[in-house]
């Protein structure tokens, strides 16, 4: 199966595909497939903003369409700033900026109540309509100053609770950041490696439920 990977942003066009691939699908990106589009994230919450998204470039492409959206909920924050995570600081998608206001809003939040969870709702639309939306979850906190170099976003400023170890995973020990992390590593572990697994679970219920119809 072909699918497009519905998104503008480098980062997770990269994790997606990587996913996707591993998991045997041939992925067209919207570069790939010529389609020019920003749709509007309206939704309260993750998973209306993926089903969204992924409405949008299904439309577009013709083509069964992963869309993700994700972002960072900060318990000290109360869940800021989650679904404004990519224009926290004001322009979409300007991660030095927000990574900055980040920082300066968790300067006085001492160790111990940084705590943190990143969040990723995936959908995936067939062009007849019907999606499948799942989502994951990695917890872990902020740390005092960006590391790493690996990623995009917050990676630098977070600290998952595991690491992906071979088949397993491992506790954080070290508090390494996301963006200290190799690209396995973060993929066993992160938000959305985990919403990727379990769609990865359900799609074969999901596409013969479809076709039994
Ligand atoms: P959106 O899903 O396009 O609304 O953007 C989500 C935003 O959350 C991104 O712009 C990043 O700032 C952040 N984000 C989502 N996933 C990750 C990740 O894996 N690492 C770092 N930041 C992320």
């Amino acid at each position: 199966m072909t699918i497009c990977a519905a998104t503008n942003n480098p980062g997770k066009l990269k994790e997606l595909r990587r996913i996707l691939e591993k998991a045997g699908f041939a992925v067209k990106s919207l570069r790939e497939l010529g389609i020019d589009l920003d749709p509007e994230e309206t939704g309260a919450t993750f998973a209306e903003n993926a089903a969204l998204k992924a409405a949008a470039f299904c439309r577009a492409s013709g083509l069964p369409t992963v869309a993700d959206d994700s972002g960072l909920c900060v318990d000290a924050l109360g869940g800021a700033p989650g679904v404004y995570s990519a224009r926290y600081a004001g322009a979409h998608g300007d991660d030095e900026a927000n990574n900055r206001k980040l920082l300066a809003a968790m300067q006085a939040v001492p160790e111990g109540q940084r705590a943190a969870r990143f969040v990723s709702a995936v959908c995936l639309m067939l062009p007849n309509g019907r999606t499948l939306t799942v989502q994951g979850e990695c917890p872990g906190r902020i740390g005092p100053a960006p590391r790493g170099h690996n990623g995009f976003g917050y990676d630098l400023l977070f600290i998952p609770d595991c690491v992906g170890a071979g088949a397993g995973t491992l506790p954080n020990t070290a508090g390494r950041t996301y963006a200290e992390l190799a690209d396995e590593e973060k993929d066993a572990i992160s938000h959305r490696g985990r919403a990727m697994e379990k769609l990865e679970a359900e799609l074969p219920r999901f596409l013969a439920a479809g076709a039994a119809e």
